[in-house]
């Protein structure tokens, strides 16, 4: 069975437990990060990775909590001594940011730098990433202040799946891109009261009602989150099991 790990389930303004939200998709034949945090190279060691071990990073947008450890993800994996290509897939703001971080910190100086490849996803309902490994990814676009894609990762072999909100409102491309998966994490950066850009744990549980989700994982949660309230709040609207992830969850899906 295919594994997601939460590297990171804080909100943009972490707490003394958690990291930015960023995470790892383990699978037999490939590892995909998903947005990278702060301390990845650390984050990774504590559940047996190497920086070199990741094939394919997907930056959902280019949001600081989102990318800023992209820098020295790369650095790491070059150090490690990776020579075949890593690769990196967004959206164009997203990917012009991370060429610019690396030109701004001079890796154009470094020797025999690892092979980088880009792929810019182009915005659509549905946008379907380049196989990757065992895993089909979609993505879909959704409400958040810039450009951000949502994400269903699929195992190919067991039509297993899980969906990833990223950052966004209430949004009926996520509830899409969400149908009737194992698991949806889904941001819950407030209790109950709706605010632009981001959602709450109340409206988190209206999406996975509404996608059909068969349990919840709440994210992107703040430093003073109370996951008794955030789960009180989501199953409101939602009848299946729903949860606040912690950092080092190992979810199988
Ligand atoms: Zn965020
Ligand atoms: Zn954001």
């Amino acid at each position: 069975m295919a594994q997601v790990i939460l590297l990171g389930t804080g909100a943009a303004w972490s707490g003394p437990d958690r990291e930015n939200t960023f995470m790892l998709v383990r699978g037999h034949t490939t590892n995909i990060l998903i947005d990278c945090g702060g301390s990845p190279t650390q984050r990774l060691a504590q559940v047996g990775i190497k920086p070199s071990e990741i094939d394919h990073i997907i930056l959902t947008h280019n949001h600081p909590d989102h990318v800023y450890g992209f820098p020295l993800l790369l650095l790491n994996a070059w150090m490690a001594g990776r020579q075949t290509p890593i690769h990196i897939y967004a959206l164009k703001d997203t990917i012009r940011s991370a060429r610019k971080m690396l030109s701004a910190l001079d890796f154009r100086l470094l020797p025999n730098f690892t092979p980088i490849q880009y792929h810019t996803l182009v915005p659509n309902s549905i946008i379907a990433l380049p196989p990757m490994g065992e895993f089909d990814i979609a993505g879909t676009p959704t409400t958040h202040f810039v450009p951000t894609l949502a994400l269903r990762i699929t195992e190919r072999a067991t039509g297993r799946a899980f969906a990833y909100s990223s950052d966004t409102s209430p949004d009926k491309n996520v509830v899409d891109v969400a149908r009737d998966v194992n698991i949806l994490l889904h941001e819950a950066t407030m209790l109950d009261e709706s605010r632009q850009g981001h959602s709450s744990a109340l409206e988190a549980g209206a999406e996975a009602a509404q996608a059909n989700a068969r349990e919840l994982i709440l994210i992107h949660v703040p430093p003073n989150v109370k996951p008794q309230k955030w789960r009180a709040a989501a199953k409101q609207n939602f009848r299946g099991k729903v949860r606040v992830a912690n950092d080092f969850d190992v979810i199988e899906f």
